[in-house]
């Protein structure tokens, strides 16, 4: 038996075009045009290439996508100055600063000058408090993608095993909390964690954010479990010269005994930027009292 393909590119464009149809009625009752600011600093050719996607599948949804970008070297003063014009421009409804930033900025200090109603990266430490305290918060958006996938799969988590392995702030720690608001039990792994296969035998659900290649070996998954591969590896190029995309699971082997895999590419990464959008279109609603949109 095989597992189910999750296949993030459908689920993914699914949600865009909701999106897409809630900000039309915004914009229709209430004219209201939801804003997205991206900040690149220097030119990371990876982060240009994200930076290029958010903006362009942002104004697919009907969104003003702002872009600003930065020399490598800007001092530090004025990225912050740059933030706190767009903190206090009323048509940017979300902020994002792309990361990781260049040597010599200090992205916690930054990122505390987001305004908290603007932080559709949901890194500022108002919202991850919130997300950790139960209270509603913009969420990081690969996380809040990975429970979208899972949801595709099982309508309810309430009472599962999860296991979540990775800790970052980006990834492991909120996916945490909303595998808690979702009911479910959950086991987080690190680096130093102890027989790690073992736990994740036991585990109905498993996130693997590690950002090591194919870490994650078939006889580590129950038998049906749901495997959400977070993880993005580049391998070096092969015998046909071609490098290659890699998730942090050893899809070959999942497939033969999970119940449901996520692909790389084509999984979580597909959901990252669709999430995104909900948060600027949420923050947009919640900044201008709107009640919260039906996405
Ligand atoms: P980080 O490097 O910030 O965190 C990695 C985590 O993995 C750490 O908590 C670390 O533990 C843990 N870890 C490292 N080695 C092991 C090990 N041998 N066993 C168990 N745990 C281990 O990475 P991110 O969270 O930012 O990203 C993780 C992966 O997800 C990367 O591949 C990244 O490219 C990908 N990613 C994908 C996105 C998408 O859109 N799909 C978006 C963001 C990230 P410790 O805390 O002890 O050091």
């Amino acid at each position: 038996m095989t597992a189910q393909i999750i296949d993030g590119k459908v689920i993914a464009a699914d949600l865009r075009a909701r999106v897409a149809q809630e900000v039309a009625r915004v914009q229709r009752d209430h004219a209201l045009t939801p804003g997205l600011a991206v900040v690149l600093v220097g030119s990371d050719p990876a982060s240009e290439v994200y930076v290029r996607s958010k903006a362009k599948q942002t104004r697919a949804a009907g969104m003003v996508s702002f872009e600003h970008t930065l020399p490598a070297d800007v001092a530090e003063s004025d990225l912050l100055a740059l933030v706190a014009q767009l903190n206090a421009d009323p048509s940017v409804h979300g902020i994002l600063v792309q990361l990781p930033l260049p040597r010599g900025l200090d992205s916690q200090k930054v990122i505390a000058a987001i305004d908290p109603a603007k932080d559709v990266d949901g890194l500022h430490p108002v919202n991850a408090g919130r997300l950790a305290s139960g209270f509603n918060a913009l969420t990081p958006s690969t996380p809040f993608g990975s429970i979208i996938l899972t949801k595709t799969v099982h309508a309810s988590l309430e009472g599962m095993n999860a296991i979540v392995i990775g800790r970052s702030n980006l990834v492991g720690r909120p996916l945490v909390q909303l595998l808690l608001n979702e009911n479910a039990t959950v086991t987080i792994a690190h680096s130093r964690t102890r027989d790690l296969p073992q736990l994740c035998r036991q585990a109905d659900l498993v996130y693997a954010a590690v950002g090591r290649p194919e870490m994650v070996r078939g006889d580590w998954i129950k038998p049906g479990a749901v495997v959400i591969d977070v993880g993005i590896n580049r391998l070096p190029a092969g015998a046909d010269g071609k490098s290659r995309l890699v998730g942090d699971v050893a899809y070959d082997e999942a497939m033969q005994v999970a119940g449901a895999v996520t692909p790389v590419p084509g999984g979580v990464g597909q959901m990252t930027v669709a999430c995104l959008l909900v948060n600027t279109l949420r923050a947009a609603c919640a900044i201008k009292g709107l009640p919260a949109p039906a996405v």
